[in-house]
């Protein structure tokens, strides 16, 4: 590498030069996490015909120029912000130094090699933490929680994404829910035609209430391997309450048919919780759950190499963990230090123990009251219930 090569560079990330972040309707962005007050409004492909002409325009070769010459850039604060609290691996420092998206990488020639999509949200649920920007069926609480007139369905015509396949090697799907968005599929088929897909990795973000069709298994036999990442944010009435209307039943069903893919096709099937007030006090359940059905249903055991990776809820912040009383970080910390099954799900139990009790944000405990029982008397639930370790967070003034 010289010394002109941008890699060398302190503020370098490969994302810049191979990935695009496609969101709700189609609005653009180097990266899931970059910041979007930092991009342009012209950033949304209903102005362009191509991704490319976005991936390829001043912004973004204004970004990789700042980043060669070693410049922060505000967009990425959250990337600067791990590194200097000491991550292991920032988000940054995490993509660099991932081979299969990188190993192509020329830094001289741009070339889109990593896509991450949530362009459309049709969503069958209405998750707590959510908004109708990514989910369809919280249209109908949110006129009547914000007063407010909801989104609709946004979408995108895939074939703004067209040519960018055949050179793609990753593709992560989120959403919505990505197996009822049907033009998530027509990118697959694209990739089927060009003879591209036998190169591609294929991410799922789901949400464990919707079995995978027969139309995309087949399309699955064409690719080099696909990741399921499954929302389990709690077991039974937990995961019914953060993720409304699931049904406990239908998680089940699901869960075995995605874990026995296992048994006939390269897939690889974990646990991506989200962990907030509603569910902390679940996740030991959660993990013992979940090993349960990988040693029923999958061909593996429950062990080190299990992908289990539960992660704090930052957005809507009221519902982050440190909003917590501190006598109750106290109690959480008590229920779930060195808890988890192997010394990976300790590490990420720990993690989160940390993590709440790193910031004091108790001052928002008015509006998580507020929002959990306006939506409380909307749905028919009951928090006080449903958690009576923490029931009187309702009731404090
Ligand atoms: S530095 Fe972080 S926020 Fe910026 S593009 Fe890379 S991963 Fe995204």
């Amino acid at each position: 590498m010289s010394l002109s090569d941008p890699r060398a560079s302190r503020t370098f990330c490969s994302q810049a030069w191979n990935h695009q972040f496609v969101g709700p309707g189609g609005r653009t962005k180097p990266c899931c996490r970059f910041r979007w007050p930092e991009v342009p409004e012209k950033n949304h492909l209903d102005r362009y015909d191509r991704l490319e002409d976005l991936f390829n325009d001043a912004f973004m070769n204004d970004l990789r120029e700042k980043m060669s010459r070693g410049e922060e850039l505000p967009g990425c604060q959250r990337c600067y912000d791990e590194e200097k609290a000491g991550k292991r691996l920032s988000l940054r420092q995490y993509y660099n130094q991932e081979r299969h998206i990188n190993e192509e990488l020329d830094t001289s020639q741009p070339r889109i090699s990593y896509l991450e999509l949530s362009f459309d949200n049709t969503c069958n649920i209405r998750c707590r933490m959510c908004e109708p920007l990514y989910s369809t069926n919280w249209q109908k609480d949110w006129k009547a929680l914000t007063g407010k007139e909801p989104l609709g369905r946004l979408k995108l015509d895939p074939e703004k994404l067209r040519s960018v396949v055949p050179h793609l090697r990753h593709i992560k799907f989120t959403g919505g829910e990505p197996f009822l968005i049907r033009d998530y599929e027509r990118l697959l088929d694209f990739a089927v035609e060009t003879g591209a897909a036998k190169n591609i990795y294929l991410n799922y973000s789901t949400n464990l209430t919707v079995p995978v069709s027969d139309r995309l298994l087949k399309l699955w036999e064409h690719f080099k391997y696909v990741e399921l990442a499954v929302s389990l944010d709690g077991v039974g009435p937990v995961i019914e309450y953060v993720r409304h209307p699931t049904r406990w039943q239908q998680v089940e069903k699901v869960t075995e048919q995605l874990l026995s893919l296992s048994k006939f096709m390269d897939v690889r099937c974990g646990v991506r919780s989200t962990m907030m007030i509603y569910n902390i006090l679940n996740l030991p359940k959660i993990e013992r759950w979940w090993k349960e059905q990988v040693d029923t249903w999958s061909n593996a055991t429950y062990g080190e190499e299990s992908w289990f990776n539960p992660a704090h809820l930052a957005f809507p912040d009221d519902l982050s963990l440190r909003v917590l009383p501190e006598k109750d970080k106290e109690m959480v910390k008590r229920a779930l230090w060195d808890q988890g099954l192997t010394r990976k799900s300790r590490k990420s139990m720990n993690h989160l123990c940390n993590y709440m009790l790193q910031e004091d944000h108790s001052q928002l405990l008015p509006r998580f009251r507020e929002r959990t029982m306006k939506l409380d008397k909307l749905r028919g639930e009951d928090f006080r219930n449903l958690v009576p370790e923490l029931a009187h967070l309702l009731s404090l003034s």
